[in-house]
Order: structure tokens, then C-alpha cells, then sequence
């Protein structure tokens, strides 16, 4: 049965052999070490013994729900980027990942035989070697504190909260290594973060097939938490540039219209590289990559964080200032221009070439437009309506004049009232 709430799980708990059956297995009654073993192979996530107290069922229960949840995230995140038309990435597996087995200083107990056959490699450290490692970079996949003999209030302990605070341990796998006899040290690793609680009786073999699960589990995790976090970021931006591209910059527009009061005013240019063909027709194509790359970076440089700037075709650039007057929109596009013009663009081989840009400028207000109610679809460009084109046809007619009166210049459009 699926069981969404601690207590239920309990209930089913009391009622003797159980297995839960999602991606979590709890079986009670703990039988001999080596069928310990053949159940932990099997898949059962966790052996209790029976009967064990309701404090550590439901913290377990607890940590096993907490567990289940992210999964289903990272895998509801996954299916999003998915639905954007991404590849699936496969979990890429570490060849080799690193266990770092941390044990208080002066009390440090060698690790248990943990069996032979394993793919990972294990260094031992210290509370501050874990809390503050000396290359961030090098992090291992996951940590063993070791708190036999601890009490609750010693380093060892408040390293658990801690790495699950700090960037670099974050997401990794913890395991908490326990006496026996102190369940309370297993119900306090549980609440503050750990992703396993082993007691120090289990033989080493197990705790050892234990650690090789929780580095797998940890590598599946990892590769889903990257590959969507890098699918959403390639979903929105244009990668020669790495500038938001145009499905974003439209996206942004129509929640700009829908958010804002009929007298907040905002502005949209379009911004054009002159004569661009011949850069590329002189130079070649690479370099003409080389001039849109810098050209995005100077944009970048000289707006403001809050405005937004995306590369709405090839060398065309869109920059949205989210509240402008006439005056203020003007003043930026001209010092965007000079800035593009000032000196060349400098290539990697240390050749220059100039380059300069033409902007159409349109202010924009919701009250200037009717409410965008209808989304259409557009080509394949996402979410755009008829205002939001209205208003980019305005930029763009704006931009058209800039270049017939000779380039590098800005144009203004008359605002929609007078144009209409
Ligand atoms: P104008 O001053 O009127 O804007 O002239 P232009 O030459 O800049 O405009 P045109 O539209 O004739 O040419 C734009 C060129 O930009 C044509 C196209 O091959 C090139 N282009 C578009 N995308 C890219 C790109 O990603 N890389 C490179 N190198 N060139 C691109
Ligand atoms: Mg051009
Ligand atoms: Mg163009």
C-alpha cells in the first residue's frame, strides 16, 4: 500500500512483517546477517528489528517519505525538461567516487571490513576536513560519520546539520554509524538529514552493499538534478551568446503586459548589427561568431541587472527595460550604440573591426494596449499575442528608418495613440 503520512506508515509498521513497497522496502523481524544480506540485495531499503521503538519507526518513516519526495521532483522535473524537447540524459555513473569516513579526532576507530568488490575508494577525515574541505571541487559522493561512542552534543553530531547546510554536501549521501544500543543517536541522525543510519552490529559486508546503494542512489540523483537544471538553462537561452533567447524574451513580455498597471510605462528596442553580411562575407562566418559574441557582451555590460537583454535573431538583439519613460529609453539606446561603436571589437588574433548598431525604441504600457487575453501561437516561438507583436512591429519599423537614414543611430516610434 502507498502511505503518505508517518503515522500511517506506523500503523502498518505495528502490524508486523511489512514491506513498504515504493521505491522504499522496511521489513521487521530482523532475520540472520546473511539473509540480512539477501534482502538488502533484493532491494529492501531498510531492516528493522522487531519490535523496535515508535520514535525510530517514525523517524525512519519520516526519512523514507523525505527521500520518496525528492525522487518524484527530480523525476517531475525531469519529465518537464522532456516535454521541452530535450534528450534524456543517462545517469552517468562515477567511475570511481570517493566515501569520506569521518570520525572525531583522537577517537578514530577504523572502519569496519566493509567486503571486497567495491568501486569506490574511501578516505578517512576529520569533522573540519569535511565541514571545509581544502578543494571544494574534489567533494566526495558521499560522507560516513562515524558516531559510535559520541554524545549528542559533540562535533561529530553537529557535523550532520551542518553538511546538509553547507554547498558542497548539500546533496550528498550521509550515513550515520550508530551503537547499538543508542537509538536516539539513530532518531536524531534521521531528523537532522541522514540519508541512512546503520547500527554498529550490522556486519561490515552489509553496511558495505549499504554504502555502494546510497553512491548509486546519490549518482542517479545527481545526473537528474544536472541534466535538468542544465536543460532549463538551455531552454532559455541561446547558446552562442548565452544571452536569453527569443522564446524567453517573449514569454517575459507577455507576463510584463499581464503584471503591470495601465500607466507603467516600459520600453522594447530592437537592436541591429549595420551591415553585418559584409563581416561575414570579409571575415567569415567564425569571425562574424566571434563579433556576435562580443557584441552580446557589451550589451550585457552596459544594462542594467534588471533589464533584459536577448538575441531575438541572428544579429538582431532585444532589450527590454522594465520601466522607462520616452526620455530615459532613448538616452539608454544611445549609450548602448556609443558603447557598441566606441572602439572595435578585438578578435582572437588580435585583429579589430568595427561594428556598429542601429535601435528602434518603442514605449510600451498595458493601458496603451488592450489587456492581452488570447495566446496564440506563433510560428514556433511560444506564447505570443497580438499587442506584444503590435508592439515589436513598432520597434521594428522604428529600426527599419534607423538604418534608411543611414545607421548607427536610434529611432524612436510614435507611441501607439499617435500612430494609430
Ligand atoms: P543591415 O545593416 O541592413 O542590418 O545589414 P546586414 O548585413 O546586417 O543585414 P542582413 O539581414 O542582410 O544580414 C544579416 C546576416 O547575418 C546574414 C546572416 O548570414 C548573418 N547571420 C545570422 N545569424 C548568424 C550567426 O549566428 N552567425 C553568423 N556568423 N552570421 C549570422
Ligand atoms: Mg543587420
Ligand atoms: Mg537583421
Amino acid at each position: 500500500p502507498s502511505v503518505e503520512r508517518p503515522e500511517d506508515c506506523l500503523q502498518f509498521l505495528r502490524r508486523g512483517r511489512v514491506t513498504l513497497v515504493t521505491r522504499c522496502g522496511v521489513l521487521l523481524n530482523g532475520p540472520s546477517p546473511q539473509r540480512r544480506l539477501d534482502l538488502i540485495q533484493a532491494g529492501a531499503r531498510e531492516i528493522l528489528d522487531f519490535p523496535a521503538p515508535d520514535a525510530l519507526l517514525l523517524a525512519r518513516a519520516r526519512s523514507l517519505l523525505r527521500e520518496a519526495e525528492t525522487f518524484r521532483e527530480l523525476e517531475r522535473r525531469r519529465q518537464a525538461t522532456l516535454k521541452f524537447g530535450f534528450s534524456d540524459v543517462r545517469a552517468a555513473y562515477a567511475t570511481l567516487s570517493t566515501l569520506s569516513w569521518v570520525a572525531e579526532r583522537g577517537n578514530r576507530i577504523d572502519p569496519p571490513d566493509l567486503g571486497s568488490g567495491r568501486s569506490w575508494k574511501i578516505v578517512q577525515a576529520t569533522v573540519s576536513d569535511a565541514l571545509s574541505p581544502v578543494n571544494p571541487t574534489e567533494k566526495p559522493s558521499a560522507y560516513v560519520l562515524d558516531w559510535r561512542g559520541s554524545d549528542p552534543q559533540s562535533p561529530i553530531r553537529k557535523a550532520l546539520p551542518e553538511l546538509r547546510a553547507r554547498t558542497h554536501s548539500r546533496h550528498s549521501g550521509i550515513m550515520a554509524l550508530y551503537a547499538d544500543d543508542d537509538t536516539d543517536a539513530a532518531i536524531q541522525a534521521l531528523d537532522s538529514g541522514a540519508t541512512e543510519v546503520v547500527a554498529a552490529s550490522v556486519s561490515g559486508r552489509e553496511t558495505g552493499l549499504k554504502i555502494s546503494r546510497l553512491l548509486k542512489t546519490m549518482a542517479v540523483e545527481d545526473a537528474l538534478r544536472r541534466s535538468a537544471e542544465t536543460s532549463m538553462q538551455l531552454a532559455v537561452t541561446d547558446p552562442l551568446t548565452g544571452l536569453f533567447n527569443r522564446r524567453y524574451a517573449e514569454a517575459y513580455l507577455l507576463d510584463l503586459l499581464a503584471d503591470r498597471k495601465a500607466e507603467e510605462y516600459f520600453a522594447v528596442m530592437i537592436a541591429d548589427i549595420d551591415h553585418f553580411k559584409l563581416i561575414n562575407d570579409r571575415y567569415g562566418h567564425a569571425v562574424g561568431d566571434q563579433v556576435l559574441q562580443a557584441v552580446a557582451e557589451r550589451l550585457r555590460a552596459e544594462m542594467r541587472a534588471v533589464d533584459l537583454v536577448a538575441r531575438y535573431g541572428g544579429e538582431e538583439f532585444l532589450i527590454i527595460l522594465s520601466e522607462s519613460n520616452l526620455l530615459q529609453a532613448k538616452r539608454a539606446a544611445n549609450r548602448v550604440r556609443q558603447r557598441i561603436g566606441r572602439e572595435p571589437v578585438e578578435l582572437r588574433d588580435g585583429r579589430g573591426i568595427d561594428v556598429t548598431m542601429s535601435i528602434g525604441v518603442c514605449l510600451g504600457s498595458p493601458g496603451d494596449m488592450r489587456r492581452p487575453r488570447r495566446a496564440q501561437r506563433k510560428q514556433n516561438f511560444g506564447l505570443v499575442n497580438s499587442e506584444i507583436s503590435s508592439l515589436l512591429e513598432r520597434a521594428d519599423s522604428a529600426l527599419y528608418t534607423a538604418k534608411a537614414k543611414g545607421r548607427n543611430r536610434v529611432r524612436v516610434a510614435p507611441n501607439a495613440a499617435s500612430a494609430a
